[in-house]
């Protein structure tokens, strides 16, 4: 088997894989509510199609299917996993804004555009093409397994939690085919990413008749709190090492929910407002907690009417732990020799700015795991008017089939 025939292959299968990402798309899998049952059977007939026999659909619930495939090699050591998300996110308020329908593919300019088509159905048809390109290259040593998740947006629970806990998914490395560009399809190469913690800030002051604010002492909850959040933009530091891959810092975004007050003619008593931190790599939650408070407590001593308490948010928003992946690892070294050998150069090691499903593969599983790799952009997800280079599903398809191949051989 030359590497020759897998290019072969998928380049005379282009536009199957383009046509097999619009059928993803009219296939709406929106979370929430959470539903992957129709999506997941048309990856089952494509594989059957494929000559891929044997897929499974397991979960935990019959409506959050998640479908396995298993190309097997000689041995079976190493094995390596590829994973996509097969939901999306709802089209919500800006359906206006969408020029193509969101579950209707169309192909403009080079681009296909449709709910899900970064994020991230292109990488669902890539994985499922590259593994049909590989079925063909003669006896592999090592196993090729594709996860093919549900509910990486609704957080994982019956997905790659599922996968990772309950199920019991092992493999020796894994790669997630999600959107990677910022600003441009192959931007990056995303060897890590980033976390989160999830916070609220309840500030408490004097419920009472308007009227009656200046008659006798009154503390304006809602003032107070948006003297604390802008003093918070301003002041508040969180200590971490400097990051090599990424020139972007812990991103806090204040306000993310924002409530208070009761009606006009009530003076507010009470009003709150969520924090939400994007974390680097080597940073801990009770030392963030920690800073948090210290800086409360410096604000009370400066404000006694200040009244403020911090609540964590429950799990799993409490604390999303960053992770990262050696760029030595053999599956990154792959990747970028399989890049160069496609597109011509290997984009930037760097670090992924969103939540994906990589915490529960490498810290719950414990399988290394590149979190973002792959066509299309993150910047376009969630939003309307969402596309994906049709060239650059093709070249996402080769990159994981020639990757895969070299790691298998
Ligand atoms: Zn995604």
């Amino acid at each position: 088997m030359h590497q020759n025939e897998l290019l072969k292959f998928i380049n005379e299968s282009a536009p199957a894989l383009i046509d097999f990402t619009g059928k993803l798309i009219s296939t709406p899998s929106v979370t929430p509510p959470g539903d992957e049952r129709q999506v997941a059977s048309l990856i089952v007939d494509m594989l059957n199609s494929l000559g891929l026999q044997g897929a499974t659909v397991v979960g935990e619930l019959p409506e959050r299917p998640n479908v396995l495939f298993r190309l097997r090699g000689a041995t079976g050591s190493p094995t390596l996993l590829y994973v996509a998300h097969t939901d999306t996110k709802p089209v919500g308020n800006t359906r206006d804004l969408w020029k193509t329908d969101p579950h209707c593919p169309v192909v403009r300019d080079g681009k296909l555009y449709g709910l899900g088509a970064s994020d991230m159905k292109a990488a669902v048809a890539a994985f499922v093409y590259a593994a049909a390109a590989l079925r063909d290259s003669g006896r592999l040593k090592g196993d090729l397994l594709l996860a093919l998740v549900a509910d990486e947006e609704g957080g994982g629970k019956y997905g790659a939690h599922y996968l990772a806990t309950q199920y019991g998914l092992k493999a020796d490395m894994a790669v997630i085919g999600e959107p990677p560009g910022i600003n441009r399809e192959w931007e990056y190469l995303h060897v890590a990413s980033r976390g989160l913690c999830c916070f609220t800030l309840k500030v408490t002051g004097t419920q009472m008749h308007s009227g009656l604010s200046d008659y006798f002492p009154s503390v304006n909850a809602s003032l107070k709190l948006a003297d604390l959040m802008l003093r918070m933009s301003r002041d508040l530091k969180l200590q971490h090492s400097p990051y090599s891959l990424s020139k972007n810092e812990v991103t806090v975004n204040l306000g993310v929910q924002l409530k208070g007050g009761v009606y006009f003619g009530v003076y507010p008593g009470y009003a709150e407002f969520g924090v939400d931190v994007r974390t680097l790599p080597g940073m801990k939650k009770e030392r963030l907690i920690g800073d948090v408070k210290e800086f409360l407590k410096q604000r009370r001593l400066a404000d006694p009417l200040l009244n403020v308490e911090l609540q964590v948010e429950a799990p799993p928003l409490d604390w999303i732990e960053p992770t990262e992946v050696s760029q030595n690892l053999p599956i990154v070294k792959a990747l970028a020799t399989a890049s160069e050998q496609v597109l011509g150069f290997c984009p930037r090691a760097s670090i992924y700015p969103a939540a994906t499903d990589a915490p529960k593969f490498q810290l719950e599983a414990g399988i290394p795991t590149v979190p973002a790799y792959g066509a299309g952009m993150i910047s376009l997800a969630h939003g309307p008017n969402e596309w994906v280079g049709i060239d650059s599903i093709v070249q996402a398809c080769k990159i994981y089939a020639l990757a895969a191949y070299e790691i298998l051989k």
